[in-house]
């Protein structure tokens, strides 16, 4: 994890221009250079349209495969922050991610209010929607 212990200004270099570019608009000079020397530590937001989650979310994927929990789609598929903590950006454990489709994270979300620890939450919401998805496959006799 030697990337993210301590970041330097090459690595740094690796987050989104865009991004950045608009921060910076936004927010003025000083602030974007206090968040580029805290890379582990810089805002939801940044971090997302950062190379840093890229990396972390495609290592995620080769290892435990890229499809939902609910409906094991694989299009559209988006890594869900079970638990939040920005001082674990780029080196969260396994278990704090799930992978969910573009419906069941919207599914989720509309019906589960933001925390920065969802884990009883997610879980929850995957065992239930899963037993529903699987049961409107198996079973249509009642329509
Ligand atoms: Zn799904
Ligand atoms: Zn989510």
């Amino acid at each position: 994890m030697g990337l993210l212990d301590k970041p330097l200004i090459s690595e740094i270099a690796i987050i989104d221009k865009r991004t950045l570019h608009k921060y910076n608009k936004k927010k003025g000079k000083n602030k974007v250079k206090k968040c580029k020397n805290k890379i582990p530590f810089m805002s939801y937001r940044m971090y997302m349209c950062s190379a840093y989650w890229k990396k972390r979310k495609s290592e995620y994927f080769s290892k435990h495969g890229k499809k939902c929990a609910v409906c094991d789609k694989k299009a559209g598929v988006t890594l869900h922050h079970k638990k939040y903590d920005n001082r674990l950006n780029g080196k969260e454990p396994d278990d704090h991610f799930v992978a969910l489709c573009g419906k069941h994270h919207h599914e989720f979300h509309e019906n589960h209010k933001l925390s920065t620890d969802m884990r009883k939450d997610t879980d929850l919401y995957v065992f239930t929607a899963r037993q529903v998805a699987n049961s409107n496959i198996d079973d249509l006799s009642w329509i």
